[in-house]
């Protein structure tokens, strides 16, 4: 559905984009994760046409966006950051004239209006000025433009900022409802917004893809967790010998267990397992848990974080 390679954008002397690649299969929901100034923005308003690249391409559902931008957009729905909502006209008034705008056929713009109001419970609004709704219905409103001409692609720009944390969980709810006809690319800076909503992520840092993939992968890491029912002398050190070990640190597990954390090498991984299980059987060490080891996004995301400020 989306086909990006090698997207290079600057501002001046801002360099906002490096180099950025990916791709987006029909049906995906994918979390465009960045913080502030990283470029997701950027992104965004270049795969919607709304801003040229200095170099690269994209593609969309197989149309080069810099050649056909008008038939790219006709494919897109698009929530921008602050969405264009008249305040003083009514719901309806707006989707119609979005309806128009976006060249609905008048025979169809009934249906249409009435598909995106239902897909964003919009129903009881209907006759408000939108100036009067709350932040959340507004965003809705927002969401039901973006959908009038049955997009085959959604892109939300940083759709929940500013909402309320139960705005957030409706619109969350939204979005995923939406997510069962369209593909979905959204940007965020809230990590528990990639972990609720989709199951790939793209991280941005400075300008540059610093991860792209299943939160599952980047969640996996090659450390096992070992977890013994009592102290006991020089596991520490035991662990240590082993070859597929790189290093062991101790701690006390959350219920109050002498705890190991023992780090693999990547090219050994796969064996540190087995290795740990093997030792404890051949020490008798009474196990009470062995596992491997996971992060959290918040962890992966500020690894790559301090990593780019290092680089930068
Ligand atoms: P945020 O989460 O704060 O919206 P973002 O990840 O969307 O950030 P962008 O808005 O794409 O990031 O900005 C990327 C970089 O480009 C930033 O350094 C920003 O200051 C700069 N930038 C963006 N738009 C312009 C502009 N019109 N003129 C100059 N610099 C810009």
């Amino acid at each position: 559905m989306i086909d990006v390679s090698e997207l290079s954008k600057s501002y001046g002397a801002i360099q906002a984009l490096r180099d950025v690649t990916f791709s987006i299969a029909d049906g995906e929901i994918v979390g465009l994760l960045g913080p502030n100034g990283a470029g997701k923005t950027t992104i965004i308003k270049i795969l919607t046409g709304y801003l040229q690249p200095d170099g690269g391409v994209v593609r969309v559902n197989g149309l080069d966006v810099l050649e056909q931008p008008r038939e790219v957009q006709a494919q897109i729905g698009y929530l921008p950051e602050t969405a264009p909502l008249y305040p003083e006209l009514t719901v309806q008034a707006y989707l119609m004239m979005m309806a128009e705008l976006r060249q609905i056929p008048v025979a169809e713009q009934l249906a249409a209006l009435s598909a995106a109001v239902y897909a964003t419970g919009l129903q009881a609004h209907l006759t408000r000025p939108i100036g009067q709704l709350s932040k959340g219905f507004r965003q809705r409103v927002g969401l039901a433009q973006a959908i009038l001409h049955r997009p085959k692609l959604l892109i939300l720009d940083e759709p929940t900022v500013g909402l309320d944390p139960t705005q957030i969980v409706e619109i969350r709810h939204l979005i995923r409802r939406l997510s069962r006809h369209s593909t979905i690319l959204f940007s965020t800076h809230i990590l528990s917004e990639v972990e609720a909503l989709c199951d790939r992520a793209i991280i941005l840092i400075n300008g540059q893809i610093k991860a792209d993939a299943r939160l599952a992968e980047l969640a996996a890491t090659t450390n096992a967790v070992l977890v013994l029912e009592k102290a006991l002398p020089d596991v520490v050190g035991a662990l240590r010998e082993l070859e597929q070990a790189s290093d062991v640190e101790p701690f006390t597990s959350t219920d109050g267990f002498p705890a190991y954390r023992i780090f693999g090498q990547p090219e050994t991984g796969g064996a540190l397992g087995p290795a740990i299980y093997d030792l404890a059987r051949a020490h008798e060490w009474p196990v009470r848990e062995l596992r491997r080891d996971t992060r959290t996004l918040e962890m992966v995301f500020n690894e790559l974080a301090t990593a780019g400020e290092v680089t930068a």
